[in-house]
């Protein structure tokens, strides 16, 4: 086990996990509090010297660990579990400092994180599976981990998009090594910390990084996957550079996700589960509804629910309590966002809720509603990934389905109606990796997730997501002579 093992946890220090421990190193940045600017911990930035240490010990590693049994990785994935259980508090203080959340959802992200590995620990061992026998040959199917694999991870919610990824590689006899996003480093990094004392030295390494550490990764000629979750811009440099040493790649992308309320649905049930669906973390959730399409014989009664039902929300700070929304998390973002704001001004659209962003003394931004802006407006065919939604009135259904899959992100969508059958008939149609029936977007540890056109490639998640850490393998078996069988 790991020297980072003996240590006490502190939840103020950040160190890269290294090879059998934490590691400085000569230059740092530090993450800013979203609320109000502060800046957080120093963290230090990796090297490539760092990066390459890391390939090292996980390669070697790798022999043993993949060879261990995968139950007994699955009891390690348990004590992962309970030990960041037994951390829920000061992790959601981490989160709630590093991703703007209101204290209920960063602890709710710890939870998720902690349901996630306990998922994993329950899944059975794949097991082969004999293609064909007969008295000559038997072909038998396996599956084989990969070896090192990289994580390289987002800012929105930087726990559980790691933990998705930790615990299938782990589980499935892969080491790994983690690159949180240098806005949020801190939950992850301490997470890798706490988790050594369970794990052999280099199974499971974190790095934090500048900007050259992803395209590192990305061209190492020892690691053999990359697990991208980020922005499809990102995710296209991540494929191009993995095909170098023609790594396995899987790409969990932006969105652009469509919500459908039909006219048979009850207003008031449905109008909560919508605003969530839209503005659940200031938006910023890759398949948040992106777009909401209302049908035109409810549109106002159900704009008016839902303008009601945000406007009883408290937004603000992280400093205050009873808090539904807090700030979009950095700087950048927080100008992404704004852009939609000007382009809806400079074209006059109209606001049923919010126009105006904010103080600008933090990065919280008040929930805006567009109304009916046109089809090929920049709030439509963009992925703001802040607190601005659209809403436009539909009345066919052939008609709504083209304008919903009008784009070339297809992440997920959601239908709300109260005739099943025409809620599948319609979900059937969107073209996504993952669509909710009745439901606000909310992926499951259960689920193989994955994006449509350009939301992704591959996927993760559920029994189906431990495939994407393993090549298939098949064994030939000749019970006689192969010269006989072959006819030579
Ligand atoms: P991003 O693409 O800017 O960054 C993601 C990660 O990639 C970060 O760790 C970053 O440091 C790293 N990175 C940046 N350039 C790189 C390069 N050239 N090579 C390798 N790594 C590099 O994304 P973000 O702003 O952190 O996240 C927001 C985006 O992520 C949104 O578009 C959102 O929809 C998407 N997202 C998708 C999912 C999903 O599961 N599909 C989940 C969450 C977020």
């Amino acid at each position: 086990m790991g020297d980072a093992s003996g240590q006490q946890l502190e939840f103020e220090k950040f160190k890269n996990i290294v090879g059998d421990g934490l590691r400085d190193a000569s230059k740092h940045h530090n993450g800013i509090n979203p609320s109000d600017k502060s800046p957080l911990w120093d963290v230090p930035i990796a090297t490539e010297a760092d990066l390459n240490d890391a390939v090292k010990t996980a390669q070697n590693a790798f022999t043993s660990w993949s060879r261990t049994t995968w139950e007994s990785r699955a009891t390690a994935l348990a004590h992962m579990r309970d030990e960041l259980a037994k951390h829920r508090e000061e992790m959601g203080k981490l989160l709630l400092l590093e991703a703007g959340k209101p204290i209920q959802f960063a602890l709710g992200e710890v939870d998720a994180s902690v349901h996630t590995l306990d998922f994993h620990t329950k899944q059975p061992t794949p097991t082969d599976e004999v293609l064909q026998e007969d008295a000559d040959l038997k072909l038998t199917m396996r599956y084989v981990p990969l070896g090192v694999s990289g994580a390289i991870c987002p800012w929105n919610f930087p726990l559980v998009l790691a933990m998705g990824k930790i615990a299938a590689a782990l589980l499935t006899g892969n080491c790994m090594i983690v690159k949180p996003s240098p806005f949020t480093p801190y939950s992850t990094l301490k997470f890798i910390e706490m988790s050594q004392q369970f794990l052999p030295p280099g199974v499971l390494q974190g790095l934090n990084g500048d900007d050259k550490l992803g395209p590192w990764m990305t061209e190492h000629p020892g690691i053999e996957k990359i697990s991208f979750t980020g922005s499809t811009a990102t995710g296209k440099r991540v494929l191009m550079s993995s095909a170098k040493t023609l790594k396995r790649v899987t790409l969990e992308l932006g969105g652009n996700s469509a919500c459908i309320v039909c006219p048979d649905v009850d207003i008031q049930k449905v109008a909560p589960l919508v605003a969530l669906g839209a503005f659940y973390n200031s938006s910023q959730i890759c398949v948040a509804s992106k777009r909401l399409y209302v049908h035109k014989d409810i549109y106002d009664e159900m704009q008016k629910a839902l303008v009601g039902v945000i406007q009883s929300w408290k937004v603000g700070p992280t400093s205050e309590s009873g808090l539904m929304l807090g700030p979009v998390q950095n700087e950048m973002q927080y100008k992404i966002v704004k852009t939609f704001f000007e382009d809806c001004a400079v074209n006059g659209y109209d606001f049923a809720m919010g126009g105006k962003m904010g103080d600008g003394s933090g990065f919280v931004i008040q929930p805006a509603i567009v109304d009916n802006p046109p089809h090929d407006s920049k709030i439509v065919k963009e992925e703001p990934f802040g607190p601005i939604v659209p809403m436009m009135p539909w009345s066919d259904e052939e008609e709504l389905l083209t304008r919903v899959n009008d784009t070339r992100t297809g992440l997920g969508g959601s239908v709300y109606c109260a005739d099943i059958d025409r809620a599948n008939r319609i979900a059937s149609q969107i073209e996504a990796g993952t669509v909710w029936i009745n439901s606000f977007e909310r992926p499951l540890a259960e689920a193989f997730f994955s994006g449509h056109k350009e939301s992704g490639l591959g996927g993760e998640l559920g029994k189906h997501g431990l495939f994407s850490y393993m090549n298939a393998q098949v064994i030939h078996l000749y019970k006689t002579d192969v010269a006989k069988s072959a006819k030579l």
